[in-house]
């Protein structure tokens, strides 16, 4: 009589289930299809090698005597693997660590909230796709979702507040972890080590909301790569949520297995970017806000504009400038602020001072860079050359030798004319002056006046 081999497996899992816990039935045997039978054997298929090294080392003698009863003593079991690429890493005796899940609350910062995180153009769509994922963890369609951005743009933040919020919302009904990606990884090699992986992957499947944090971290990581994808797909197949952060783009993510990174694609894939000036303000007044420190508008928007890095320099300047304040009992002021900047952002010199302001001037004027460097005697060229080597000169420390060699190797002695010039204008032309405090104006939002 012809078997099928969907029953004899349904009548193998009967048993098995009797065996083990619900845990590890969830994790090692639902995930597992039966293929065929024929001449005794039956196929079974497993997502991944590792799937198939975890079953023969752990379940081996289950397997086997179950087989036999259902199927008689020349019964017979096949894998086959439903991943082709495999790990090379050599294989290691199996070892492993407890997690302390009393620490699990320990791992956040209660400052990383929604709340907190200042919403702009840069962040919109990060930031409502997380609040969704929040109220309806692995119900919306943003499962798995992965946040790109890079360094200190607020993946981090994001990541957590997500878990805050779902904390939140729902109590203790969800089980939550927000976990970093190296610390996952160590966790893994001290479970293999010790001995209890088990427990790791059952505790890791049990989760409802798995926020892993920096996951560029698992390049080149086959094994933790493996594990990572059989509990990945654990949780996916039962609606549970998964958060994931990166550096950089998935596909740019070098040294990830593909079958993962083919799994990304199953949700949503996000960025952050810089905030532009007017979040930037907002980020710093709700910074100094939850500080109790009041300082000028001006002042605001001079730190706005020398940071452009990310928001985590913003933050350092911030936190420096409350600080150096507190300590010496001063109050915030333009001095200050100069001098943290430059001690913390190293781009704030004059060297992008006076880039930035050939290319404003430039294009303030509607000529180029290299028209203001030219030999050109066109009357509006010179003209705007003039003005840009007197605002340098104005806004800068730069000598007027070095401001000469800037504007395609020219004498000092033309910077000091330009002046002059300048200076000329206006005294007696009333629309260049108007057209020029403008510029000016435009100018003093990025540059401040030198000391
Ligand atoms: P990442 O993980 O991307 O390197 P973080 O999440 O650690 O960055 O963010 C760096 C710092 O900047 C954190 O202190 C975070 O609170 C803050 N931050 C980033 N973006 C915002 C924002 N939009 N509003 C408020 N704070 C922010
Ligand atoms: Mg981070």
């Amino acid at each position: 009589m012809l078997k099928d081999h969907k029953k004899i497996w349904s009548d193998c899992l009967k048993i098995i289930k009797n065996e083990i816990s619900e845990q590890s039935f969830k994790t090692w045997f639902q995930p597992i299809v039966s293929c065929q039978y024929k001449e005794d054997t039956l196929t079974i298929q497993v997502p991944s090698k590792f799937f198939y090294e975890w079953l023969e080392e752990n379940y081996l003698i289950l397997l086997r005597t179950t087989i036999n009863s259902i199927l008689g003593l020349k019964g017979k079991l096949k894998y086959s693997i439903k991943e082709e690429k495999v790990s090379d890493t050599p294989r290691k005796d199996p070892i492993y660590i407890g997690l302390e899940s009393t620490n699990l609350k320990a791992n956040l910062n209660p400052a990383y909230t929604f709340d907190n995180f200042i919403e702009g153009d840069s962040n919109r769509l990060t930031k409502s796709a997380a609040q969704s994922i929040a109220k309806n963890p692995g119900k919306t369609a943003f499962n798995p979702i992965i946040i790109h951005a890079k360094t200190g743009l607020g993946k981090t933040h994001v990541g957590q507040a997500i878990v805050h919020d779902v904390n939140h919302n729902f109590g203790n009904q969800l089980k939550t972890l927000y976990i970093p990606s190296e610390k996952f990884t160590h966790q893994f090699i001290e479970g293999v080590r010790n001995n209890s992986w088990q427990k790791f992957v059952g505790y890791y499947t049990s989760l409802d909301l798995l926020v892993i944090d920096d996951i560029q971290f698992l390049a080149g990581k086959d094994k933790t790569q493996e594990i990572f994808f059989t509990i990945f797909n654990h949780l996916h197949q039962s609606n549970k949520q998964i958060v994931m952060t990166s550096d950089c783009r998935p596909a740019d993510l070098a040294g990830l297995q593909q079958r993962l990174l083919s799994r990304f694609k199953w949700g949503l894939t996000t960025d952050l970017q810089m905030p532009n000036f007017e979040t930037r303000i907002a980020i710093i007044h709700s910074k100094l806000l939850r500080n109790n420190i009041r300082i000028d508008n001006n002042l605001i928007e001079y730190i706005a504009t020398s940071i452009e890095t990310n928001v985590r320099d913003i933050e350092g300047v911030i936190t420096s400038l409350i600080a150096h304040a507190s300590l010496n009992n001063k109050s915030i002021d333009y001095a200050l602020i100069k001098s943290t900047l430059e001690n913390i952002v190293s781009k704030v010199n004059t060297e992008l001072s006076l880039d930035y302001l050939q290319k404003t001037i430039a294009s303030y004027y509607k000529f180029s860079v290299n028209d203001l460097k030219s030999k050109s005697r066109k009357r509006e060229i010179v003209m705007a050359r003039q003005v840009a080597m007197y605002l340098i000169k104005e806004y800068t420390n730069l000598s007027l030798k070095t401001i000469g060699q800037h504007f395609g190797g020219k004498d000092h002695s033309t910077v000091i004319y330009a002046q002059k010039s300048i200076n000329n204008l206006l005294d007696t032309d009333r629309y260049f002056k108007t057209k020029f405090e403008v510029l000016e104006k435009l100018i003093k939002r990025k540059i401040p006046p030198k000391q």
